[in-house]
């Protein structure tokens, strides 16, 4: 008896240890969310992986009145105690502020909320209305302390913050934390234009992801193949509405408090991931998610000299409004000819 199962016991344990890819898409904040991961214990890191994204919208929503952002964004100027990572997503928010020279802010919400565009009710605001505005966008008004091990934050009366522009790379980074515990070797994720590519595919080759064609974006521009990297594009075409004939998007110019009027119709930051795990701090994921929000507002000239000057090690794939494709020398990417762009790789 004993020997007539052992066969069966051998076959089970085989196909025990086999790896399989799980796949999920699920929606949230505001957005389709993709994960693929080829594990042996797959369904487990997918499924922990959908409860953290909960988890994080319940902590950033500024829709949601039970989130930290919300609690922070009705204090009315009163100091609020909020989570490790809630605290060290405005650090960084706020850092990149100075970084990109007011470009990316995320107290840009009393102006993104005279649009409509964080609740959906899309309106063109006047030049006075947005001139009122104007003062309170100002990240210098976040506060950040510490006591003992409560984390605080406060803003300036009439502030608000908007993580729009970060929360899915921040997200990023918290799966790539997931990946990294549960010792992944080949996995994907796509938080709404936020990749991470985490090895390669199961087969040993990159990871192959389209780039959006930004003025028809049922078709793709090009191709960028990664491998252990974060890419993040920001583009006018993602968000938007139409009345009288104008255009309205989402990515706003702090310095007018109007959709930004880019020269670039979409930006794409590519980015190496981390071998350490970041426990609630930001990562590249994050990064690259501010710098396309950043690097589209400031357009192609201030955009290559951002890349130019060094301070952070990243790659970009810009699309311009004139018709050219633009990388730079760190990433590969392969333009789709009949998108009908001229393609320039720089040096
Ligand atoms: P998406 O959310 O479509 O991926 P982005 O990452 O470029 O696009 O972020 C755009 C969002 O960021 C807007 O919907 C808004 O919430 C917020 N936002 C808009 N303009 C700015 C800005 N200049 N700085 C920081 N956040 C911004
Ligand atoms: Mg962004």
């Amino acid at each position: 008896m004993k020997r007539s199962l052992f066969p069966v016991f051998f076959l089970l344990l085989t196909l025990c240890g086999c790896a399989k890819t799980e796949q999920q898409t699920i929606f949230a904040m505001n957005t389709v969310m993709e994960f693929s991961v080829h594990d042996k214990a797959a369904e487990d890191t997918v499924a922990r992986m959908t409860q953290r994204i909960n988890e994080l919208e319940a902590l950033l929503s500024r829709t949601r009145e039970e989130s930290e952002v919300s609690a922070l964004n009705t204090a009315n100027g009163a100091e609020t105690p909020i989570s490790f990572e809630v605290w060290s997503l405005l650090d960084t928010a706020r850092a990149l502020t100075n970084a990109t020279d007011g470009a990316f802010d995320v107290t840009i919400a009393p102006i993104a909320s005279a649009w409509g565009f964080a609740e959906e009710a899309f309106r063109v605001p006047s030049r006075e209305e947005l001139n009122t505005l104007a003062p309170l966008v100002n990240s210098d008004g976040i506060t950040l302390a510490q006591n003992g091990g409560t984390y605080l934050a406060s803003l300036q009366p009439g502030q608000a913050v908007d993580l729009g522009g970060i929360a899915k790379g921040y997200a990023s980074d918290c799966i790539a934390d997931i990946f990294l515990e549960d010792s992944i070797k080949s996995g994907y994720a796509s938080l709404g234009g936020n990749i991470l590519a985490w090895g390669g595919k199961n087969d040993g080759s990159p990871w192959r992801v389209g780039v959006k064609d930004p003025s028809n974006t049922e078709a793709l521009c090009g191709v960028l193949e990664l491998r252990d990297a974060y890419a993040v594009t920001s583009g006018g075409y993602e968000r938007f509405f139409e009345e009288n004939g104008v255009t309205y998007h989402h990515i706003i110019d702090p310095a007018t408090g109007a959709p930004a009027e880019s020269d670039l119709l979409s930006v794409t930051v590519v980015m190496d991931r981390e071998d350490t795990l970041l426990e609630g701090r930001c990562g590249s994921g994050t990064l690259c998610d501010a710098l396309s929000t950043a690097l589209f507002v400031m357009g192609e000239d201030a955009a290559l000299d951002f890349w130019r000057s060094g301070g952070y090690d990243l790659d970009l794939v810009l699309v311009t409004a004139d018709g050219r494709i633009i990388s730079t020398p760190g990433v590969a990417f392969a333009p789709v000819e009949e998108s009908g762009y001229s393609y320039e790789a720089i040096s």
